[in-house]
């Protein structure tokens, strides 16, 4: 049995993987990050759209600020989301856009004068601030007050994890890739590293470490359609939750996207309809304004999913041999602005659909993009339950999404979690606390028990084929666990997941290769998938209301009342059958933002007992300090400054904005 011993284990080379362990290294500690892949193959290289910062650059930008940024995040995640976090994030993420710049990532920027936009079906020239030129650019995107969002073409995951993986390499952090964590190593209480497969050669290697991250991304691939990656199949997530003791946080927060390709459903970008783009239907009707008067094709993610399937229910789908889709109209953004802002979108529909979108219209479909739910840790991105045990970016549940997280919001969340949860795990590691005592007895029955969980695959008599339940575990999520859910389907989801279970136990793999045995890898992975499905579809079953990408035919509204919590799910025992849920409730008494209307959608909903008082609370404070100086109101409203590391509590600078974080002439 190998061992190798480290100070940091971050399991996970994507974006937040890569920053959180930038953080550990410069505070002089040994970290070592595995991936399953070379680290710039990770899945952040696939965002398209753009990083969101309010850097308040650009005339649509101007006047944009924490608080409103704050505010977009919240309504978004329809009050789902930890509010202290979300502050945490806003005021970090200009300053990972600025780092990141000096990291070279070639963001758009500023160009003085007049230029032309289409907005709402129109073309109009917008002038850009002379001091403004050359600064960090931003586009429309994800819903928000104010254009945001950091881009660099429709490239922008691309540019940020070759910057991010370059800076890993000149900040000499071991990476080792094609090595797949299959199980941590723990006591109960306190987490050790890992048990990790050589993906290569079959081989199993114990990780030992002071603190481990996972920072693994989502877990789209329990999903039929989707636009995750093949490798994005939640083994993070599952090894977390296998632990028996760290939770995980609303797994049943799945988000699906409004355009995915159909039928093969890759990414087009949320930016083609920010920068312009139409939704329009087999008449090629434009159909979203008669359904969002005000937001329109730019309302949220989950939002314009549902009306694009209501629409397609109501008979209004185009028809094709591979089922109905809608359109997506981008001709009208024009060829200059298609081959520059939006290459990679022109390229995805010439190579896998054979349309050109500078001519053709685009057939879309809403699937599976991002995963809300992960793992649970508090506003420092540890395990409340397992010491030790870190987790950021899409893996984690930290909760900055609540129940839908917005277009940008996500790749921020990357580099800003990464910064914040390194700076934590950096300060644990050196701390005496962390010291390890750890028994080799401990290492050796986790190796063990790994290693015979593999073998017994391949000496299993058993006549299940991995390949087989997997498939029909995706079909039954895209079917019954989906963007509209019944009570009746989801029990249905949940009886046949157990069922699947079953069968999971009499895999048999042929081959008895040790590497390279893409079976073998399937065989151990689906009963990870299948116990992750099972949270997702349980706890969607058990919360009786609709909020966010969570909708629920059978109860509609959005019951602030008994529901305003998130769902902990937990797996007790290897043998259980079923997750155990636990709720963590929300104080609305604690909010700086009580729930209310998130600006689009129903406006029907069961309020908490306790949000009158505080909205009054909100509204005297926020008298006392009009036009005044917003810091000191946002400080006496909910204060979370003391949360961050010291080094990024810092002010962020913006052009015009005085002292009180006014803009110092409002007409500018
Ligand atoms: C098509 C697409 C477009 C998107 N566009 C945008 C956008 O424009 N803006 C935005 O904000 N967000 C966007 N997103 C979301 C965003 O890209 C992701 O949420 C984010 O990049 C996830 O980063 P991450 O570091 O958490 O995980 P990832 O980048 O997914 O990295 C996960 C890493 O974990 C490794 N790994 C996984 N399991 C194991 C294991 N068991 N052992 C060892 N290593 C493991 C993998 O090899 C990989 O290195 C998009 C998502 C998709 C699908």
């Amino acid at each position: 049995m190998k061992t190798i011993y480290t100070d940091a284990l971050v399991i996970g080379g994507g974006l937040a993987g890569l920053r959180a362990a930038i953080g550990v290294r410069r505070a002089g500690h040994d970290v070592i990050v595995l991936s399953l892949v070379p680290p710039k193959r990770s899945h952040s290289a696939a965002a398209q759209g753009g990083m969101q910062a309010s850097l308040g650059n650009t005339n649509k930008g101007l006047g944009d600020n924490e608080d409103i940024h704050f505010a977009d995040t919240v309504k978004g995640s329809d009050w789902g989301c930890d509010q202290d976090v979300a502050r945490m994030f806003v005021n970090t993420a200009p300053k990972a856009v600025r780092e990141l710049a000096a990291w070279g990532v070639p963001w758009g920027r500023v160009s003085r004068g007049s230029h032309e936009h289409v907005i709402d079906g129109k073309t109009v020239s917008l002038p850009e601030r002379e001091d403004a030129h050359g600064m960090i650019a931003a586009r429309n995107f994800g819903g928000t007050q104010k254009w945001r969002t950091c881009y660099v073409s429709d490239g922008t995951g691309h540019s940020m994890l070759y910057t991010m993986s370059n800076q890993a390499i000149a900040e000499n952090i071991a990476v080792h890739e094609r090595m797949e964590a299959i199980s941590l190593i723990h006591d109960g209480e306190r987490c050790y590293g890992a048990v990790v497969r050589n993906l290569m050669t079959g081989e199993l290697v114990t990780y030992i470490a002071k603190a481990t991250c996972i920072a693994t991304g989502g877990y789209g691939r329990i999903y039929r359609a989707t636009t995750n990656a093949v490798i994005n199949e939640g083994m993070g997530t599952a090894i977390a939750l296998e632990t028996g003791v760290a939770t995980l946080g609303n797994m049943e927060a799945v988000q699906f996207h409004p355009t995915g390709i159909f039928p093969a459903g890759i990414l087009v970008t949320e930016g083609c309809r920010g920068d312009g783009g139409l939704l329009l239907d087999r008449d090629q009707h434009r159909f979203m304004p008669d359904y969002e008067p005000e937001k329109k094709e730019l309302a949220s993610r989950d939002v314009v999913s549902r009306w694009m399937e209501h629409h397609i229910l109501s008979g209004k789908g185009v028809q094709s041999r591979f089922g109905e889709h809608l359109w997506l109209d981008i001709r009208l953004l024009g060829k200059k602005h298609i081959e520059g802002k939006l290459r990679e979108v022109k390229e995805i529909c010439e190579y896998f659909l054979g349309v050109d979108p500078i001519k053709d219209l685009v057939p879309v479909r809403p699937c599976q993009h991002y995963s809300m739910g992960g793992v649970r840790t508090n506003y420092k991105g540890e395990s409340q339950q397992l010491r030790g045990l870190f987790a950021a970016g899409e893996a984690a549940c930290w909760d900055m999404h609540g129940f839908n997280r917005l277009g940008g919001n996500s790749v921020a969340e990357t580099a800003v979690a990464g910064m914040i949860v390194g700076e934590f795990m950096a300060e644990y590691v050196g701390t005496e606390g962390a010291d390890i005592n750890v028994s080799t007895a401990l290492i050796r029955d986790a190796y063990n028990k790994q290693a015979t969980r593999i073998s017994g695959y391949c000496n299993s008599s058993g006549n299940e084929n991995p390949f087989h339940i997997m498939r029909s575990m995706q079909e039954l999520m895209s079917s019954n666990v989906a963007i509209f859910r019944h009570g009746d389907k989801l029990q249905e989801a949940v009886t046949q997941l157990q069922q699947l279970r079953e069968r999971a136990k009499n895999i048999r793999v042929n081959s008895s290769a040790r590497g390279g045995n893409p079976e073998l890898v399937a065989a151990y992975r689906v009963e990870s998938m299948l116990r992750l499905s099972l949270c997702v579809a349980q706890g969607a079953l058990a919360r009786e209301e609709s909020r966010g990408a969570h909708f629920r035919e059978d109860f509609k509204l959005r019951n602030d009342k008994d529901w305003l919590c998130r769902t902990l799910a937990s797996w007790n025992m290897d043998e259980d059958f079923m997750p155990t849920l636990n709720y963590e409730p929300l104080d609305v008494g604690k909010m700086e933002m009580p729930p209310g209307w998130r600006g689009y959608g129903a406006k029907d909903r069961v309020d908490h007992p306790d949000t009158e008082k505080r909205q009054a609370e909100v509204d005297a404070i926020k008298a006392k300090y009009e036009n005044g100086n917003r810091f000191a109101c946002q400080d006496e409203l909910m204060s979370f400054k003391e949360k961050l590391p010291e080094a990024l509590r810092g002010r962020n600078e913006r052009l015009g904005e005085d002292e009180n974080g006014q803009l110092a002439d409002a007409a500018n």
